[in-house]
């Protein structure tokens, strides 16, 4: 990387920000190594002192427990590991890299760690591999005590911060309560991995593509982000703060001229209708938009509810999660995707086993149809939530007509015992299938007369169409939503929905470009789905063309043989509908 302090990366999330950085691990195995000031090396040895003593505390606590209950040999591993942890040439090692080589606490013991595998795993025999498992226990249970302490210590501050990371993670997003991070910025991460996901429905401003970032950050250094370029400045000058500042300012300007948009009607200029749902993660999106300016929830995602808690929720929990979505909307279609865990979206609580291909793994419906007894709770929770408003379902992960079939009759089972049991439910509660497997998309002239409505997942169906994994940073640059296989398939979509009569829509993150909303709206979709802040900009798009002109640019896109064309041709529609925003 350039030594200039501005480095050029890949934007993920739109928007300008600056602030103090914190850096954070994640869930990415890299620990985090940042640079500390000489003046800061005491109190960086301090905070290894004090992550030392609270891991020795806890292993007394365990030993003491697992002495009363199992008896003092099983306890005394405990005991060894305290004695490892007292060790003075492994502290001495850990201060010294903190000292001399002025990195943090956490990657000095991270190095500390790796030093055991790699001398006594180079050795022969089981036992010995044993051994060094042994010795970096403990060390590995300091590093925890350090990052889980940071974070802590962070949370109780009430200090904005611009979030740094190794890799772009459902977690990394979800570090901090929303309100106090500024914008996030990551060495590596997937374009329309599911962090990214999160940071553009926060509204986040995010830059990824940024190698060997930490290794030049200090903890608390100041640091510009900005999302609409991938650009991030280390340390600006006065005078590159005050760039910053205008640019800002002139983008809440624009900002304010698209908000006009929010009450509107999703219209063309002709009048044509796009509805725009929105996508909700959590139930903290509920108070940043109003229901009457959207077209309904085209997409709870609900494996994001069961992330933020630290068990499964019961039936009674998810009842009143739903509950509240459905009556937040007053009347709006709520649209709740069945559980879709697995690859990266791991909840805590709940181990996946692992897998080496986890995309092509367990995933969504897969796990939902192996363990009925996971779904039933949740349909019977969204089936009683029907009462209080409209709610549709709809499947992640569909491959083929069988697993429709089996989960109608999970579904149908459930609204009988319900029913039983002297449950109100919705007469009608339409079901859906996400189109996000080639499989699904392949077969969809025969899937469609069994559901109700399609939603396509263009983060997956590329993924899956391009066979290129949305969360492996090397071929990020080949996840290309506007390659002409991607378009087809969506012309297909559109196609086969129209003929039999059932609505389409698109809830992938790529309908929130306002272009492409346009051609989406061109090539015959209902609707898009999108995090609510994109929604007046998609409907400002959307009035500045008629459904003929929409059309005509599908006509163009389509004839297309390359994504450079498309996205040439997309471009200039941004730069027209862009310039005369605010007209
Ligand atoms: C998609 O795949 O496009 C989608 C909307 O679902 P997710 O991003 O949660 O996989
Ligand atoms: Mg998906």
């Amino acid at each position: 990387m350039p030594h200039s302090r501005s480095i050029k990366g890949t934007p993920i999330s739109t928007g300008l920000a600056h602030g103090p950085l914190h850096v954070v691990r994640g869930d990415a195995p890299e620990v985090p190594t940042w640079v500390v000031p000489a003046s800061d090396v005491p109190a960086e040895i301090g905070r290894l002192a004090a992550a030392l003593q609270s891991a020795g505390e806890e292993l007394e606590r365990q030993r003491r427990a697992v002495a009363a209950s199992s008896g003092d040999k099983d306890a005394e591993i405990f005991a060894v590991h305290r004695m490892i942890l007292q060790d003075p040439s492994a502290l001495g090692e850990v201060e010294k890299a903190i000292a001399e080589e002025r990195i943090n606490a956490e990657a000095a013991v991270g190095r500390l760690i790796e030093r055991f595998h790699r001398t006594l795993t180079a050795l022969d025999g089981a036992s010995v591999r044993g051994f060094a498992a042994d010795v970096s226990d403990p060390w590995q249970r300091v590093l925890d005590t350090l990052l889980e302490r940071d974070r802590r210590e962070l949370d109780s501050s009430q200090e904005k911060v611009v979030l740094a990371a190794p890799e772009l993670t459902p977690r990394v997003c979800a570090w901090l309560p929303r309100e106090r991070v500024l914008a996030i910025v990551c060495e590596s991460g997937g374009r329309f991995s599911h962090g990214a996901v999160l940071a553009r429905s926060m509204g986040l401003p995010c830059v990824v593509g940024l190698p060997g970032l930490l290794a030049r950050l200090e903890q608390g250094m100041h640091i510009t982000v900005d999302g609409d370029r991938g650009q991030v400045q280390l340390k600006p000058s006065p005078e590159d703060l005050a760039d910053f500042e205008r640019r800002v300012g002139e983008r809440q300007r624009r900002r304010r001229d698209v908000e006009r948009f929010a009450p509107l009607p999703a219209r063309a200029a002709c009048g044509h209708r796009l509805e725009t749902q929105v996508n909700i993660e959590s139930l903290l999106d509920l108070p940043h938009f109003e229901p009457e300016h959207t077209d309904g929830v085209g997409l709870l995602r609900t494996e994001f509810l069961y992330m933020e808690r630290s068990s499964f929720p019961s039936e009674e929990e998810q009842y009143r999660l739903y509950r509240r979505v459905v009556e937040h909307m007053r009347g709006r279609p709520v649209t709740i995707r069945t559980l879709d865990i697995g690859a990266d979206k791991q909840l805590p609580y709940f181990q996946t086993p692992k897998e080496r291909n986890p995309a092509l793994g367990w995933r969504g419906l897969r796990i939902s149809l192996q363990w009925p007894d996971l779904i039933q709770v949740q349909l019977r929770a969204a089936l009683r939530a029907s009462a209080h408003g409209p709610l549709r379902l709809l499947l992640p992960m569909v491959g083929s007509l069988e697993q429709i079939d089996q989960m109608r009759r999970i579904f149908d089972g459930v609204r009988a015992s319900l029913t039983e049991q002297g449950y109100e439910c919705a007469e009608d509660l339409p079901v859906g299938a996400m189109i996000e497997v080639p499989s699904a998309l392949l077969s969809l002239h025969q899937i469609i007369a069994h559901v109700d409505f399609v939603s396509v997942g263009t983060n997956d169906l590329v993924q899956y169409l391009l066979a290129v994994d949305r969360d492996n940073a090397f071929v990020a640059g080949l996840y290309d939503p506007l390659h002409p296989a991607v378009l087809s398939a969506l012309q297909r979509v559109a196609e086969v929905s129209r003929r039999a009569g059932k609505a389409c829509s698109v809830c992938g993150d790529i309908a929130s470009d306002p272009a492409f909303a346009v051609l989406l709206m061109g090539l015959g979709f209902d609707a898009v789905s999108t995090a609510p802040h994109f929604v007046p900009e998609i409907k400002y798009g959307l009035s500045r063309v008629s459904l003929a002109q929409a059309q005509e640019l599908v006509r163009a896109v389509l004839a297309a043989e390359r994504s450079q064309e498309v996205r040439q041709l997309l471009k200039d529609w941004q730069a027209e509908l862009s310039t005369s925003a605010g007209r």
